[in-house]
């Protein structure tokens, strides 16, 4: 059967309504409120018919987080200021490959993934291992586990169909076990030694991963009303709303939180348990956690919506972005990262977190995007005034649109195929565009200064003793090494290094002894993941 783009949602109904659970409630309501929105963008991705029809693939959405003794904690915090991130994710990721024409499966229970996936009960105490039934496998990593659990011994066959959703990313260096293990990149989550390329990121952070992302809402339904919408910017009140669900995101920004109030009414959404007093300042009008349709109402009458410095890298800013308010964000300086910073630590990444939405500071940025230093008082303020001098429009790039996540993650079900043996052929060598990095840079810095991506698909193409020749470098030694810093040339003793482990080619890793050879790609307008022929 092949995949056709569907004009209807009700295959994914079918799916999740028979479960009630406040996270699935809350992915329910955000699929049919985007419906509309979902199914435009699809009819018009029908019309631009060039789109390679793939056959129909069986796909197994496993959101690990709401399963098991996790998902009962996950559950009680989802009508408390809990996280809603992964949520807006799952909803949107269903809802894409409902409209893609797949064939989907949804399941939040441990339980049920060993009756759709376990060994079936063999004679005596031998279970029988049954082929897995699914082409690909969407999870997180928890739900990593409970599917090493559930397949045991045929976990390392199936493996190549999972993909990772994976918030924040997941680094080379940390995703192989013994390299991780013996360099000192060993942590809590990384160590599965999948490809990179399987973990699936809600930015495009590290481009080692694939960027999954989600939908803004209020794009979307700006896509659906085109016209009306251009001109409009919205009726702005001159009102602020805090970024921050819970009380503790509040702790120590009070002084930050008083400036702003001075030049606008302050709004708030943090939850509040029945009968407990606010520990809000006064002049804060807190409306409880809203819903996230109530949310956004509010937000469309907000002209500023303004960071605390956590949540970090949450969808709220680029949906409050898209309805027209500037974000006011606190600069980290120094950067945050798994060394200095809770949060971070344990997490399988070297990234450097320069603002609390590093997204909005560097690939939005001014005039919707002020990045500054909260405890100076008057650059705040100077900030603030500013911004009420400032008009905006309400922008969201094209990857946070339905049609934007459409097209994505099309080309990864068509395109990706983690499961053959041979190099990777997506995007085509004639994407690449090759660079010899400076000392001490990454590939992800090397390509951004050239306005391209890093492109880890492009890196075998790197690897090889006629590439260091081309580019000039005359090597006085050629190893080959399993170290996540090659391909790279070092100009102390002329040394050139290959790369001897696939899954280590890393656009992250930098060293001040090494410069890199990078495979970048130039990309679609507003659009990183995909390389310009793709359409
Ligand atoms: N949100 C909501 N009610 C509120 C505040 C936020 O429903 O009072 C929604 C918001 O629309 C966003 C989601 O919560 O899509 C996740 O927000 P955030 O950026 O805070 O990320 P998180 O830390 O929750 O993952």
């Amino acid at each position: 059967e092949k995949a056709e783009i569907r004009a209807t949602l009700s295959p994914l109904y079918e799916v999740i309504s028979n479960n009630s659970s406040p996270a699935i409630r809350f992915i329910h309501s955000r699929v049919e409120r985007m419906s509309e929105q979902w199914i435009q963008a699809g009819l018009k991705m029908r019309q631009s018919s060039n789109k390679t029809v793939s056959s129909q693939m069986r796909v197994l959405l496993y959101p690990g987080a709401l399963a098991g003794s996790v998902g009962q904690r996950f559950e009680a915090m989802v009508d408390k200021g809990g996280p809603l991130g992964e949520l807006v994710q799952w909803a949107d990721l269903s809802a894409c490959l409902t409209i893609l024409g797949q064939n989907l499966t949804l399941s939040a229970s441990q339980h049920q993934l060993h009756s759709l996936i376990g060994a079936a009960p063999g004679r005596g105490s031998c279970p029988i291992q049954r082929p897995l039934t699914f082409d690909i496998v969407y999870t997180d990593y928890h739900g990593l586990a409970h599917l090493k659990g559930a397949m045991g011994l045929a976990f390392p066959h199936y493996q190549c169909r999972f993909r990772i959703l994976d918030s924040f990313g997941t680094e080379p260096a940390f995703n192989l076990g013994s390299y991780a293990r013996r360099h000192g990149y060993k942590t809590l989550w990384g160590s599965w030694g999948l490809q990179p390329l399987q973990y699936m990121t809600m930015f495009p952070h590290t481009p080692d991963n694939s960027f999954l992302g989600f939908v803004s809402e209020e794009a979307a339904r700006a896509e659906v009303m085109e016209e009306e919408l251009e001109s409009d910017t919205y009726g702005k009140d001159k009102i602020a709303v805090v970024y921050g669900k819970q009380d503790y995101m509040w702790q120590g920004k009070s002084e930050y939180v008083k400036v702003i109030s001075e030049e606008l009414e302050t709004h708030a959404t943090v939850y509040q348990p029945a009968g407990h007093a606010s520990n809000l300042p006064s002049f804060i009008r807190n409306h409880g956690l809203l819903t996230q349709e109530h949310f956004l109402q509010l937000l469309r009458r907000a002209k500023v919506f303004v960071g605390l410095g956590f949540p970090y890298e949450g969808p709220a800013p680029i949906e409050a972005i898209a309805l027209g308010c500037i974000f006011l964000q606190p600069r980290f300086d120094p950067p945050h990262s798994s060394d200095n910073n809770d949060f971070y630590k344990g997490k399988p990444t070297t990234r450097q977190i320069s603002s609390q939405h590093p997204y909005a500071e560097e690939f939005i940025s001014k005039p919707h995007v002020w990045t500054v230093d909260m405890t100076n008082r008057t650059d705040v303020r100077e900030a603030v005034k500013a911004i009420l001098r400032t008009e905006v429009k309400p922008f969201t790039p094209r990857e946070f649109t339905c049609e934007g996540m459409l097209e994505r993650v099309h080309g990864y079900i068509t395109h990706q195929n983690f499961c053959s043996k041979s190099v990777p052929t997506w995007p085509p060598e004639s994407a690449l565009r090759a660079h010899l990095g400076p000392l001490g840079q990454s590939c992800v810095s090397v390509c951004r200064r050239s306005s391209l991506v890093c492109e880890p698909a492009l890196f075998h193409h790197l690897n090889s003793p006629a590439v260091f020749n081309r580019l000039g470098l005359g090597c006085s030694s050629m190893v080959q090494e399993i170290n996540h810093l090659f391909p790279s040339y070092s100009p102390w003793g002329r040394r050139c290094g290959l790369q001897q482990e696939p899954l280590l080619f890393s656009c992250a890793g930098s060293d001040p002894s090494h410069r890199r050879l990078c495979p970048c790609r130039a990309h679609l307008p507003g659009q990183v993941a995909l390389y310009p022929d793709i359409l």
